[in-house]
């Protein structure tokens, strides 16, 4: 039996990635520190790997930006706009790279960047490969080879990991009309062969081939794709050992597929799916080695031995100690690196941090499920630390409130529902509110300067006095709503200075919540996200916001909205419970919601905003289980919102969403208003809610707030034109695409101002 490993968190303990790829894009570093930089953690991660006792350690694994773009630099698929940056003099393959990823402003060439989307249902991002209908591949990077020698070098013989070329191909997008990019699957294997042949040359044992579509829902040519790529590599390397990796999904209607193809083992996820293992060993042959993912790979909690080790018997029994690899259930790239890098017990106390285990602690679990399976003495003491640990975990009273599971379990339909349906609620509405046709207003947060972020520093290290501290901001927040009155803006805003993000600042004050100093995660290229942790009942000790959407009401005369965080994203964008349903947990979070709705109508906010703009990531892998997800989801947010009178109303907002499949799911939402993300695909995204003669109000973005471009009136009045002409006029709101917390306030003032006169033009019309 050997012990495995899918991928080893690249960025470095300390962010050292980031930081060296920053300074090198900055011109603060030469290339040849940045590849020390990477050379130096790659040393680690496969030292690391080797002296906890993996067998069989991953190279490759290793990624500047993002492995998906690596493998487009190794087979060449490098579109025709980045032609000249190569050969553009004094340029490196890394600085090809680099100008795929982020685009490239030099030299005279501006070339924008590839396009950027989640890798599954993660938080991870991946350049989306570029195909066109002539597409040709040919070996260009030898990254992959370079890697393997390297280690190799060092006394360890690594597993070159490569995504499979079926995924890749599955992962891509056609950039023209007239062919299916699964077709080109004859023309990419051939470079798979060559680097299976240089690879071979130097005596590789293991290579891993990673194939997560091969538990999603998958067409007859996808299939023989699967059966045709595999066979050939069979033949032509009948000797080398080739492992075929799933996750995220089980493998369901595929699993005589994935069975059958001449591979030496295949990974299954049983994290995600543990019911799949039975249906899954009822079909293996008797000459594949099954790699079962035991350990999870995108969560932070400390493995159950004794559920891991029942699903190791359970296969043991049925194929044999010698046909069994023991993985994580995907690559750790999706975990925190180190636990032991959190030391500071007033951020995570004790208690909490012995139920949780972090990359570095995740391998230490392999190897010591191998010595308990073997029966080594040695683990014994350890299984019984990890029983103590995960029995504390499962009676803490810091996890348990029995307040709160009553409540869940009392909800009625009374508390998912507003008290009259939308039609009515409008009325209602605009009698109390009285806005224009065409109202005007923002998605929430206004410019996060550096002096802003400043305060809040200072005020945590203790530099400043929360009384300090409130006053600047304050100050800020009275600008803001001074800004806005006079640029005649309809509904305001408070700004959200005193958030550091729209997560972590409910997060914070909820309790079941907790963080981490250090527990850093990849979300794309140099950026990493730190995702609270989840791990017990949650409620609202006391109100969150009200404090200062109260103060930005009494500013005005002018309607001030509430801004809230909807149950869904809190959920996605944190490290959840595993010890009960994602929906069981979204429900308390939506309670806790709901208390800040009530709290702030009852302070006077008479509109609130509770975003939901991850709702759409959230849909599962496969589209049979979308309506269970959809269903849960969208009362979560209902539970949320339903608290209040008819006359209040409730918006949400979502971005970079498209909507035509879940249409109905989002008019189930009942939100009086709706503002989307709508100015890049020039209104495109509003068919849906035109097809669907969608009732309630929305506000489709009128212009783009990721660049700092200033857009004109006449623009706007353009897109808003476009707009009225699927939705009808008394329906419609004008507002930016999302927040501009990440913009200046030079433009900021000048885009508002435009998108105020171009509201007025339209309200002349009418
Ligand atoms: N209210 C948030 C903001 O304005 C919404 C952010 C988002 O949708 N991602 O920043
Ligand atoms: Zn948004």
């Amino acid at each position: 039996m050997l012990t495995n490993n899918l991928g080893y968190p690249r960025i470095g303990s300390n962010r050292e990635l980031k930081k060296a790829c920053e300074q090198y894009w900055s011109g603060k570093t030469t290339i040849q520190n940045l590849v020390q930089v990477g050379r130096n953690i790659r040393q680690q991660n496969w030292e690391l790997q080797k002296q906890a006792g993996i067998d069989l350690v991953p190279s490759n694994d290793f990624s500047f930006y993002d492995q998906v773009l690596d493998l487009s630099l190794t087979v060449g698929a490098i579109p025709k706009r980045y032609h000249e940056v190569i050969l553009n003099k004094g340029n490196s393959e890394l600085d090809l790279y680099f100008a795929m990823a982020r685009g490239y402003q030099k030299d005279n060439l501006d070339i924008t960047a590839m396009e950027m989307t989640k890798w599954f249902d993660t938080n991870y991002h991946y350049i989306v490969p570029e195909f066109v209908k002539d597409q040709q591949f040919k070996l260009f990077s030898t990254k992959i080879l370079d890697e393997y020698n390297e280690s190799k070098r060092l006394g360890i013989k690594t597993k070159p990991v490569i995504i499979g070329p079926v995924t890749y191909l599955l992962l891509g997008k056609e950039k023209e009309a007239g062919f299916e990019r699964i077709d080109l699957i004859k023309n990419l294997l051939p470079v798979y062969i060559d680097i299976l042949k240089k690879l071979e040359e130097q005596h590789v044992e293991w290579v891993q081939f990673d194939e997560p579509f091969l538990s999603l829902d998958l067409t007859d040519k996808d299939k023989a794709a699967y059966k045709y790529v595999y066979a050939e590599i069979k033949k032509q390397f009948p000797n080398l050992k080739t492992l075929l990796t799933t996750y995220f999904e089980a493998l369901k209607d595929n699993k005589e597929l994935a069975t059958s193809l001449p591979v030496t083992a295949l990974h299954i996820d049983l994290v995600r799916n543990p019911e799949q293992l039975q249906p899954v060993l009822d079909v293996i042959p008797s000459n594949l080695i099954l790699s079962v993912g035991v350990v999870d790979g995108r969560n932070i909690w400390k493995n159950d031995f004794k559920t891991s080790l029942a699903l190791i018997e359970t296969a043991q029994a049925n194929i044999g100690i010698k046909r069994l690899i023991i993985s994580p259930s995907c690559s750790l790239i999706h975990s925190p690196c180190d636990l032991e890098l959190e030391t500071n017990e007033s951020v995570l106390t004790p208690e909490i941090k012995q139920w949780l285990s972090f990359a570095k602690q995740k391998v230490d679990e392999i190897v010591t499920l191998k010595q308990l399976v073997n029966g080594e003495e040695a683990a014994a003491e350890k299984l019984a630390e990890n029983i103590n640990a995960n029995e504390n975990r499962k009676t803490s009273s810091l996890i348990h409130n029995q307040a709160v599971k009553q409540r869940v379990a009392g909800i009625t339909t009374k508390d998912e529902n507003r008290e009259n349906a939308f039609a009515i609620r409008k009325e209602a509405q605009h009698k109390a509110l009285k806005l224009p046709l065409f109202p005007t207003t923002t998605i929430g947060s206004f410019p996060q300067t550096p002096e802003v972020r400043s305060w809040r520093a200072k005020y945590k290290k203790g530099d400043l006095t929360l009384a300090e501290y409130d006053a600047l901001i304050e100050k800020e927040t009275e600008e803001t709503i001074r800004f806005q009155e006079e640029s005649g803006i309809d509904v305001l805003v408070h700004g959200e200075f005193e958030r550091n993000d729209m997560v972590e600042y409910f997060g914070e004050q909820l309790a079941g919540f907790t963080f981490t100093k250090n527990g850093w995660v990849q979300s794309y290229g140099s950026r990493c996200v730190k995702p609270p942790v989840i791990y017990g009942d949650v409620h609202r000790p006391k109100p969150m916001t009200v404090r200062w959407s109260a103060y930005a009401q009494s500013l005005s005369d002018k309607w001030v909205k509430g801004m809230l965080t909807g149950p869904v994203t809190i959920l996605q964008w944190s490290f959840v419970r595993n010890d009960q349903p994602r929906s069981e947990t979204c429900t308390q979070i939506a309670l806790a919601i709901r208390d800040e709705v009530v709290d702030l109508e009852k302070a006077g906010i008479k509109i609130i905003q509770i975003d939901e703009p991850a709702i759409r990531e959230g849909l599962p892998l496969r589209k049979a289980d979308w309506q269970n997800y959809l269903h849960w989801a969208v009362r979560a947010f209902r539970i949320s919102a339903s608290g209040v009178e008819d006359e209040t109303q409730i918006h949400t907002h979502m971005c970079y969403s498209e909507f035509n499949d879940i249409i109905q799911n989002i008019a189930d939402m009942d939100a009086d208003v709706i503002t989307i993300e709508c100015s890049r695909s020039q209104m495109e995204l509003l068919d849906a809610f035109a097809d669907f003669k969608y009732p309630n109000e929305i506000g489709p973005g009128v212009y783009d707030i990721h660049s700092p471009r200033v857009p004109s009136k006449e623009e706007m009045v353009l897109l808003l034109e476009k707009a009225k002409s699927v939705i009808p006029a008394a329906q419609l709101w004008v507002n930016p695409d999302c927040g501009l917390k990440t913009r200046h306030w030079d433009e900021t003032k000048k885009a508002l101002i435009e998108m105020v006169a171009a509201a007025k033009v339209l309200r002349e019309y009418v």
